[in-house]
């Protein structure tokens, strides 16, 4: 009897114990954290596709620069992101990531190679990537395949601009819905690539060259 007791009171301590520590995570995640912390997007959210190209050897660069394919943001950035993701996916589509947040020495590497601001911001002034507040996405329908979008992820050419019509209808609904719904949830676009989003409220924000932890 007395064996049972305890075994009660121990069990009472470790769900006191458990409850505390989930309400301290609820705490620390919708009120403490500041806009501009840098946040991992899956703690968040797993409604999104990873193809973090810098993180494999598949980009412009014929390198893999990032040790493990996480998406850092600022916490701001995040929460504008989740909020296109669910507009997309009430029409059975989501995001497809291919580069977040960009520490700033990767950006100085990718100005060695393509030293055009068309497509690769000066590390001088430092891409908005580098502040937290940059994505580069596409869409996938509800088979996880991936939207016809006229061009591959970092096509440096014309065919890759907003402005660029001589594409098939479907490619520029493509195009233009990632773009509605992206403007409607703060983001600007970047007229050259179709890719390319940067957070309206993300220009002022310092740039970083921290790199994330990685299991
Ligand atoms: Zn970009």
């Amino acid at each position: 009897m007395t064996s049972a007791i305890t075994k009660l009171f121990f069990a009472g301590i470790f769900l006191l114990a458990f409850s505390v520590n989930a309400q301290n995570e609820t705490y620390t995640r919708d009120s403490v954290v500041a806009d501009t912390t840098f946040v991992n997007l899956k703690d968040y959210s797993t409604d999104f596709v990873y193809d973090m190209k810098y993180a494999t050897a598949d980009n412009f660069l014929k390198a893999k620069v990032y040790d493990c394919a996480e998406c850092m943001l600022r916490y701001k950035t995040v929460k504008a992101l989740i909020a296109a993701n669910k507009e997309f996916m009430k029409n059975g589509c989501k995001i497809k990531l291919f580069d977040c947040y960009r520490p700033l020495s990767i950006q100085e590497k990718m100005w060695e190679i393509v030293p055009n601001p068309e497509y690769v911001a000066d590390p001088k002034k430092g891409s908005i990537h580098n502040r937290g507040g940059a994505v580069d996405i596409s869409l996938v329908n509800a088979d996880g395949v991936e939207l016809e979008m006229g061009t591959t992820f970092d096509f440096f050419g014309i065919q890759a601009s907003h402005n660029f019509k001589k594409l098939p209808v479907p490619v520029r609904a493509n195009r233009k819905y990632l773009k509605s719904v992206m403007l409607q949830n703060c983001f600007n676009s970047f007229d050259s690539e179709w890719w390319h989003y940067n957070l309206k409220t993300g220009l002022k924000d310092p740039v970083s060259n921290q790199k994330w932890e990685c299991d």
